[in-house]
């Protein structure tokens, strides 16, 4: 059992490369690894829905990365709770009052292994606080940041900290996407009660009656405004009790447009901190760390090597270290500054980020659609241009920091700022409502991050 853990981590790794950061978190980190035998890899998910999707779009991704870890070819069987055999179930944590599956690193993720430097030492300091003092101090905490930061591991470190420190206490985690899906389903379940305010009693009493409700990655909740209603209710009735929030999201509660004002403003009531790439000396921390706690042999050499090349993003440093430990491993060779660059030179040799500016994010919109940078800021209607002037006006609030009047009147021919509003709204709305349109906009962005 202890194997497959590390065996799921190290293709997780290798997934969180391929995937953008949002079905990587819905559908993969989500999977928890049950058994591995007879050349099958099982995975425990959560519900019929996600089955479908990750049978559907991910399971080749998963066999390819098994394969590579296990260097040999293994089938992937993702099953139901309802579908493992009597004996493996029993192994499975239960745990009535959290029906969602917990992640398979679950418990790295404390206080203890989070490396807190400048970047992130208010988030840290707040959240073991929050911690400490449930309901007490800050309410709600609202951490925000950029993918792969540690948001979700601070949650998890309050989420485990709590569950030590006051067993009596009962504490949820979910992501908004469950959260969301669980309220439709209780819709749905609800014979003929159809609006929010009749969303079954048992949904409410399960996140309601908590003591500690975590919420990650609020942001899909834009544009979904039934489960924003029905979590405006939810906030109320918790801090009405003193009962303590907790949410994350990638961006702070004022930009996110779609958000229902009243939702944003709860949000805001409490403390927002937020949680910045770390410098050089933190990276070389958190891989320190992480070499400790998967008992690698490092070379200080081998950290710096990843630390200066691997800057922004967590996950990726993290899984820098997990690529070169596997190299290791199937080579049978020891961890080396040799090893290590030729584990990862697909990675660092990669030319250097573009800075994302509003022009290279029209430029990218642009080429998408075949039509030009001068469509995108001129004044034509054709439906085609319109929309993909649309686009880039929602991309360009998510990804810089100008304001919607400066957006408006310096990059797109001198448009009011209401227009890149009401623009933003569109699109959120449609990313919300529409598959294509979520599939499209995730395209294009993996291409603006490339
Ligand atoms: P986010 O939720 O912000 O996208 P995660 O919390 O999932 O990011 O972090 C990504 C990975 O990086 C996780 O494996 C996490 O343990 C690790 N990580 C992030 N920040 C830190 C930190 N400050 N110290 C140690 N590990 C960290
Ligand atoms: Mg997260």
């Amino acid at each position: 059992m202890e194997n497959i853990s590390k065996i799921w981590d190290e293709v997780l790794a290798i997934i969180a490369k391929h995937l953008p950061i949002a079905p990587y978190d819905i559908y993969i980190k989500t999977l928890v690894p049950v058994s591995y035998d007879n050349g099958t890899f099982t995975l425990l998910t959560e519900n019929d829905f996600n089955k479908d999707i990750i049978k559907g779009r991910y399971l080749d991704k998963i066999e390819k990365a098994l394969a590579t870890i296990c260097n040999d070819y293994v089938i992937a069987k993702i099953v139901l709770k309802s579908e493992l055999d009597e004996n493996l179930n029993v192994q499975i944590k239960e745990d009535s009052s959290k029906s969602n599956a917990e992640p398979a690193f679950y418990d790295k993720y404390v206080f203890e292994t989070f490396v807190s430097g400048k970047n992130s030492n208010i988030a840290y300091a707040s959240a073991r606080q929050v911690a400490e003092k449930p309901g007490q101090v800050y309410n709600p905490l609202f951490l925000w940041g950029g993918v792969g930061l540690g948001k979700t591991h601070l949650m998890f470190a309050i989420y485990n900290y709590i569950k030590k420190h006051f067993p009596q206490m009962k504490v949820l985690y979910c992501t908004s996407e469950e959260f969301t899906n669980e309220f439709i389903t209780s819709i749905s379940k609800g014979q003929g009660h159809n609006t929010p305010k009749d969303a079954p009693s048992k949904f409410r009493a399960k996140y309601r009656e908590v003591d500690v409700l975590l919420i990650d990655d609020i942001q899909f909740l834009i544009g979904k405004e039934g489960t924003q209603e029905e979590l405006f209710h939810t906030f109320n009735a918790l801090q009405g009790a003193n009962k303590q929030v907790v949410i994350s999201s990638d961006q702070p509660p004022h930009k996110m447009v779609l958000l229902e004002e009243r939702l944003s403003s709860r949000f805001s009531q409490g403390l927002t901190v937020d949680i910045s790439s770390p410098d050089f000396e933190t990276r070389s921390a958190i891989l320190q760390k992480k070499a400790e706690f998967d008992r690698l042999k490092v070379g200080e050499d081998v950290i710096t090597y990843i630390s200066q090349n691997i800057t922004t993003n967590i996950r990726e440093l993290e899984g820098a270290l997990t690529r070169v430990a596997a190299y290791s491993k199937l080579s049978d060779e020891p961890i080396t500054i040799d090893l290590a660059k030729t584990a990862l030179k697909d990675i660092i040799n990669k030319p250097a980020k573009q800075e994302i500016t509003i022009p290279f994010i029209q430029e990218i919109v642009a080429n998408y659609f075949s039509i030009t940078v001068e469509d995108i800021r001129g004044k034509k209607r054709p439906a085609k241009i319109a929309y993909a002037r649309q686009i880039s006006m929602y991309l360009a609030c998510k990804y810089t920091d100008d304001t919607l009047v400066r957006i408006g009147k310096e990059y797109f021919g001198g448009r009011d700022h209401s227009t890149v509003h009401y623009a933003s709204k569109v699109i959120s709305k449609d990313i919300a409502q529409k598959d294509g349109t979520r599939e499209m906009i995730q395209e294009i962005e993996n291409k603006i991050k490339l």
